[in-house]
């Protein structure tokens, strides 16, 4: 390794319209993917990878797996079945098979005559004239052309205007311009980095290697490891991937350390006023929570923390002594929550909190009547209100604060740290930083943390307030509906009450409202004696709120409601939860779901209700949930079922979109990124902004980098 700063000429941050064939118009649709410079098409990264280095004789197609067919035309017309669509039957010899198109050129229908022949690749399903392939990759050849044998075929992220084709080309010349001798992709690792990462007694391949096999693998090439993202080329990678967000966040937290915040001293004693006044006393975990968080604000640098805590665990009043503590500095304080609803119950429970200790709480959302966000803003900006409770409307444009000094996010993975960074941007005033307090329910085991949130201090809350009875579980089949509405019955008359989760229908939201609506209506003529209300998220906001608060109130006994009550909803009174095909949700947010209720001291329960058959994973599913109530044990069983990749994807971490590394695959991989981080930090200072410039794109950057 050479060391020194990135020098603009080396090849690799050449332009990508320094390649053969790239114009203004093409860049313009790189750029799209993160793609300006040539070095970033080597370094956008194949999602899967197709086998096409066989021809598939049709008389031994599956139905449901991709193949390259290759065969005659036999017939090709324009049909009228529906849609307009155009048919053409292709024959091999051993069989036959049809390829649907329902959007096509003319000059595309008269390319594909009768006679034709043509290779084609796409995933085979049962049609109406037997097997076929809709919109297949397709295109002519002459007999007897052989098919590249040697290596899969990458698929790449996808962006309009760019085929995948032409994508492939464009890695193609990438790798041929950075080949020696004419140029060389630049390894900024030290060898000590990689130290200890041998795989199978052999050493990782470097750099090139891995580029050069990630994106043409060869075919004898061990296809499981591959495809699971372990093949020593994607470790390679991954390692260097997870380095350098790694990096990102060390500077971020480095630099956080040398800015200047306002000691939040709380010299007004509110905070402590606010903890005495609530009806409950703190359990020992919110209590340390809160001295580490005191503990931070008292100083003149910003806070940076994370508090983690299981649903229900009460990060609320964690967050209100935070608030109360800037207040009673006399600065301001502003909330983040992820939803309307949430904002507004958070608002709920803060305004109920700090009208004790004679503090008034705005609320602050996109919906709100443009008159009372007028006023809202107004008391903002001139610091007669210090906490405000809003959605990310608060940190659009035209809101400003006189002095805000504490930033709180609840249920962060909803939010991105780009969110986060543009939020601490706006409460930045005269030198001063924001402190921030983010809150989660996502379960992440330690060395995750350090990783995912290197950025961050951590405050774990692992318990539970006392006088809860565990929620009993029960999976059954949707046929015993009756007997659940039976159950809701019984417990409304008692004066609980009930939520109703309907079915999420992903492939049309339309239809997932309407069904909704007509759960709402037959369990109202169900249970006449009732008030059934119904949210969803394409209601107005007001009426939401209204439908919500009406529930708080117990004016409605069973709410039934989409899966946007998903996060954070507290109705203490609620003591059943029913979810409608379970079976199709998964752990995480049927554990999210369940926490809503047993929150009080009456015995609580959940029914999960599926439609059979019901397939070995899901089974195995409800039956997790059913034996544990455990996040963690909940989260370690997702990755068992589930294998990694999904449970912790961005949405839940935060983390900016990985490439080729996941988080939970990639955990062994972990301690080794963390000391490279260190010893880079402390040594190669100069490798860190090409590093995180190649792997991390500049919009989403955690902070300027150098
Ligand atoms: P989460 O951590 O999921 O955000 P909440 O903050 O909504 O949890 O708290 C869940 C419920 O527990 C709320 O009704 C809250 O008022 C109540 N609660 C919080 N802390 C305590 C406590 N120390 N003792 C009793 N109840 C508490
Ligand atoms: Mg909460």
């Amino acid at each position: 390794m050479t060391s020194g700063t990135a020098q603009t000429d080396e090849r690799e941050q050449h332009p990508v319209t320094a390649l053969r064939g790239v114009g203004d118009a093409l860049a313009k649709v790189l750029a799209r993917l993160g793609v300006t410079q040539v070095q970033d098409l080597l370094f956008l990264l194949p999602q899967r990878y197709e086998d096409r280095t066989r021809i598939v004789p049709m008389g031994e197609l599956v139905p449901g797996s991709s193949a390259v067919v290759e065969g005659e035309i036999q017939l090709a017309e324009v049909a009228f079945r529906r849609r307009r669509q155009l048919l053409v039957r292709l024959s091999d010899g051993s069989g036959f098979i049809t390829l649907r198109f329902f959007h096509f050129s003319s000059q595309q229908q008269q390319a594909l005559a009768r006679g034709i022949r043509l290779r084609c690749f796409g995933e085979v399903r049962r049609g109406p004239l037997g097997l076929e392939i809709v919109h297949p990759e397709y295109r002519q050849v002459r007999a007897a052309e052989t098919v590249d044998g040697n290596s899969l075929t990458p698929v790449y992220p996808a962006t309009e205007g760019l085929t995948q084709g032409r994508l492939r080309q464009l890695v193609k010349l990438a790798l041929a311009e950075l080949r020696p001798p004419t140029g060389a992709v630049r390894d900024w690792l030290p060898s000590q980095a990689l130290a200890g990462l041998a795989e199978n007694g052999g050493a990782l391949p470097t750099l090139r290697e891995a580029l050069e096999f990630v994106h043409h693998p060869d075919v004898d090439a061990d296809q499981q490891l591959l495809f699971e993202g372990r093949h020593p080329a994607q470790r390679r990678l991954a390692f260097e991937e997870l380095l350098a967000h790694q990096l990102s966040l060390r500077l971020r937290k480095l630099k956080a350390g040398s800015e200047a915040a306002s000691p939040l001293t709380d010299a007004a004693g509110l905070s402590a006023r606010l903890i005495q006044s609530l009806p409950f006393k703190l359990t020992s975990a919110q209590a340390r929570a809160c001295d580490e968080v005191d503990h931070d604000l008292s100083a003149g640098q910003p806070m940076l923390r994370l508090v983690q805590g299981d649903v229900g665990s009460g990060k609320t009043v964690v967050a209100a002594a935070a608030a109360a503590r800037a207040a009673g500095s006399g600065a301001q304080v502003a909330l983040m929550a992820p939803t309307e609803l949430l904002a507004e119950q958070h608002w709920r429970n803060f305004d109920t909190w700090f009208k004790a200790v004679g503090l008034p709480v705005a609320l602050l959302t996109g919906s709100q009547p443009a008159r009372s966000r007028r006023s809202a803003r107004a008391a903002i900006a001139s610091g007669e209100i210090q906490i405000v409770i809003g959605t990310h409307a608060l940190f659009q444009d035209g809101i400003n604060f006189t002095n805000l000094a504490l930033i709180i996010v609840d249920e962060q993975h909803r939010f991105g740290v780009q969110q986060r960074l543009t939020l601490q941007e706006k409460g930045q005033a005269a030198g001063r930083v924001p402190h921030q307090l983010i809150m989660t329910a996502t379960p992440i085991p330690r060395t995750l943390a350090m990783t995912a949130y290197a950025d961050l201090d951590i405050s774990v809350i692992d318990e539970l307030p006392p006088g809860r009875t565990p929620v009993k579980t029960v999976v059954l089949s949707e046929q015993r509906r009756h007997e659940v509405v039976e159950r809701i019955h019984h417990a409304c008359r008692e004066g609980r009450q009930a939520y109703w989760v309907c079915p999420l229908i992903e492939e049309s939201e339309e239809l997932e409202y309407q069904a909704a609506e007509e759960t709402r209506d037959q369990l109202a003529e169900a249970l006449p004696h009732l008030n059934v209300g119904l949210v969803h998220g394409r209601q107005p906001a007001a009426q939401k709120e209204a439908t919500m608060a009406d529930f708080k109130a117990n004016h409605i006994q069973l709410l039934v409601a989409t899966t946007v009550i998903e996060v954070g909803v507290d109705v203490p009174n609620a003591t059943v939860m029913v979810i409608e095909n379970a079976e199709r949700m998964g752990l995480a947010q049927l554990h999210q779901l369940r926490g809503r209720v047993g929150r009080g001291a009456a015995a609580s329960m959940c029914v999960l209700l599926y439609r059979a058959p019901l397939s070995q994973l899901a089974r195995a599913r409800l039956n997790a949930i059913r034996e544990t109530s455990d996040g963690f044990e909940i989260a370690r069983r997702d990755l068992d079922l589930r294998g990694p990749g999904e449970m912790l994807g961005t949405r839940q971490t935060g983390l900016a979109q990985l490439r080729v590394a996941d988080l939970l695959r990639d955990q062994d991989l972990l301690p080794a990124v963390q000391r490279a981080a260190a010893l880079i930090l402390e040594r190669y200072p100069d490798s860190i902004a090409p590093l995180t410039a190649r792997w991390i794109g500049a919009g989403e950057r955690y902070g300027r980098v150098g």
